[in-house]
């Protein structure tokens, strides 16, 4: 809106006409006084004002209006008759106006600077209002700022007083925080020298940035005053926000008690494990030459007890075994002996020996699925030792179902044998760790007598094979073990 200040009604009726000519919304004040107060409740584009008025006149209320912060910057046109002397235009620039027009007024001249005014007004006010979304902008951005500072001191506050060594990380990998434990392993920000046989850490953290996952591994590392490699638990974990990584946080536990203390373990059960093994292998000879020697028709009890200690010794030398088993594979020393073999018929041979050493089963076990006729190349004793684990969990966990099925696919230049059974099944939870180290499902574990080894050796034995191992399992209903393995052409 454009207002008229003017004390003379007919110099204000024919501006006024002239600007609503034009569609300009015009207001009007008839002295100074009555302008400021107009001024002050609404709000004007443009301020066309007479200098000569009675009372107050045209330059002192534009200094009152310079001096309003709500008005300072309306754009204001002097109209006068009178003062064209060059120091009353001078001091009309002074008083804050931006044009000083003389009268007899040309009206399309003044249509003009109207019209310019009005624009550069309008474009000043979407200036302040970009200057006041930006000027907020900064002030949110600042608030972030320091409040993401904050968390990062704490960050760094935690990990100061953590017993491990700590570090943190840009998003590209940069060191960028050691604590002061870190100091006692490494001068400055670069990971601690790693004993020469373990992996390196940074290619393995390399891998890991690469799908912004955690990196979990097993390293020596040695204080900068001794020779003595540690072992110790690195652990670097991403810091997510808004999808995207933005941070790395790590820590090296110590790790070197507990690691001796499974070394000993280690060494212990493939000590004992050995030991028991040849009285074993006697047992089972003696008890061979006694079935041998046995009259069948007239010794026939005899005959049966000694069918359930053959069962018994079945399991124990299995148990053993899989002692043995673990401490191989914990020095890397379960090995490998790949033959060909048809898969067919080692299955066969596996439910023979199943059905054999265990007394009395009345479970069925059926195959089905495709033959492969071609021969495979694996390990046949370490295969074997898959599928009666396979089978004889089935049977255990299944204990009054009627059916076992052995079933084979070929998919994929891939061999897949399953075994499924209907029996008290695994629920989700579990079967994520049911291939761990001596894990067992807590729920079963009293009703089923057992170590929690026997699928640990199995995972291990088909992952030397390269080939997959899972479980599909509906709790109560039963389960589903599977594997594969790499067809060579
Ligand atoms: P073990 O049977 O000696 O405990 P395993 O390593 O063979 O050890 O199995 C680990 C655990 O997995 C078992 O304790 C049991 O809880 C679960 N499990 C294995 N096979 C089955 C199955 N067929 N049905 C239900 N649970 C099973």
């Amino acid at each position: 809106m454009i207002l008229i200040v003017d004390d003379k009604a007919e110099n204000i009726y024919s501006l006024k006409r002239l600007l609503e000519s034009k569609n300009f919304v015009v207001d009007t004040a008839m002295s100074g006084e009555e302008a400021l107060k107009k001024v002050l409740k609404t709000s004007y584009a443009l301020i066309i004002l007479d200098v000569q008025m009675l009372g107050m006149d045209g330059f002192e209320v534009a200094e009152t209006l310079s001096g309003f912060s709500k008005s300072k910057n309306i754009p204001i046109i002097f109209l006068s008759a009178v003062n064209i002397d060059k120091k009353f235009i001078t001091k009309g620039y002074a008083s804050g106006g931006i044009d000083y027009v003389t009268k007899p007024v040309d009206p399309d001249i003044l249509l003009l600077k109207v019209k310019t005014f009005y624009r550069l007004y309008e474009q000043t006010l979407i200036l302040n209002e970009t200057q006041k979304t930006l000027r907020s902008e900064i002030e949110t951005r600042k608030q972030v700022q320091e409040e993401l500072k904050k968390r990062v001191d704490h960050l760094h506050f935690t990990l100061e007083s953590l017993p491990q060594l700590a570090f943190t990380a840009d998003c590209k990998g940069n060191i960028d925080f050691i604590n002061k434990k870190w100091l006692f392993y490494s001068n400055e920000a670069t990971f601690p020298e790693t004993h020469p046989e373990d992996g390196s850490i940074t290619e393995a953290w390399k891998n890991s940035r690469i799908n912004d996952t955690p990196l979990e591994m097993e390293v020596r590392i040695k204080r900068l005053d001794s020779t003595n490699f540690k072992f110790h638990l690195l652990r670097i974990v991403p810091i997510q926000e808004n999808g995207s990584v933005v941070k790395w946080v790590g820590t090296f536990t110590d790790i070197d008690d507990q690691k001796q203390i499974e070394k000993k373990k280690d060494e212990f059960l493939s000590i004992t494990s050995h030991e028991l093994k040849t009285p074993l292998t006697s047992i089972k000879a003696y008890i061979q030459l006694i079935e041998r020697n046995l009259d069948h028709k007239t010794e026939k009890p005899i005959h049966n007890y000694i069918g359930r200690v053959q069962a018994q010794l079945f399991k124990l030398s299995n148990l053993i075994s899989d002692l043995l088993d673990i401490s191989k594979i914990e020095n890397g020393k379960l090995k490998l002996n790949k033959k060909p073999f048809n898969i067919h018929r080692l299955i066969d041979s596996v439910i023979d020996i199943i059905i054999h050493t265990h007394d009395n089963l009345k479970i069925k076990i059926l195959t089905r699925g495709e033959v492969y006729d071609k021969n495979i190349i694996a390990d046949e004793i370490r295969i074997e030792q898959v599928l009666i684990n396979y089978l004889t969990n089935a049977i255990k966990y299944a204990p009054d179902s009627e059916t076992i099925i052995v079933s084979t696919e070929i998919k994929n230049n891939t061999l897949l044998v399953s075994v499924t059974d209907f029996g008290i099944g695994i629920c989700d939870d579990d079967q994520k760790s049911i291939f761990d180290k001596f894990y067992r499902v807590e729920e079963s574990s009293l009703r089923f007598q057992g170590l929690g080894i026997g699928l640990y050796i199995c995972a291990d034995i088909i992952r030397q094979h390269e080939g997959t191992i899972g479980v599909h399992s509906k709790y109560g209903k039963g389960s589903t073990f599977f594997f594969t393995l790499p067809l060579s052409n």
